[in-house]
């Protein structure tokens, strides 16, 4: 299944397995920009993909939160940080937004 999955130049992890297998992470500070537009701040619990992940500017995740929904978000952080992820949402239409502490599942 290689070809359905490899979506990248075989080297992102996410894309390298199963890419409709959810990762676990958690928000962990939340900036409010302007009213309505905040920038989360978010790491995976697991170890080593907050090591071993890697994107490129441009892409963006299927960010669900469990028991209120799903939706997508581009990641807004640079590729080159590591020590976090980032996200930025603005208010509009009926997605929620999450607050420190949320636990979200993003594939
Ligand atoms: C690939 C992808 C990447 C996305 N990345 C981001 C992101 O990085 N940040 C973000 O805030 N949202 C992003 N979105 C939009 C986000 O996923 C939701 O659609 C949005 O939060 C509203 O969801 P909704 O279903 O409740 O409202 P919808 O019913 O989808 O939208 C309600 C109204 O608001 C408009 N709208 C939706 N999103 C925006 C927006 N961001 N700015 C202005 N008008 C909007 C719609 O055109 C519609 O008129 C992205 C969507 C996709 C498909």
């Amino acid at each position: 299944m290689k070809g359905v999955t490899d979506i990248g130049h075989g080297r992102r992890f996410l894309a390298r397995g199963n890419v409709y297998l959810p990762h676990i992470a958690v928000i962990e500070r939340i900036i409010e920009e302007t009213p309505g537009v905040r920038t989360f701040h978010f790491n995976f619990k697991d170890e080593k993909l907050r090591k071993e992940f890697t994107f490129e500017s441009g892409q963006f995740g299927e960010y669900s939160v469990f028991g209120i929904g799903e939706a997508p978000f581009c990641i807004s952080s640079s590729p080159t940080r590591s020590d976090h992820l980032e996200f930025a949402m603005q208010r509009v239409g009926k997605v929620p937004m999450p607050c420190t502490g949320s636990v979200l599942a993003l594939r």
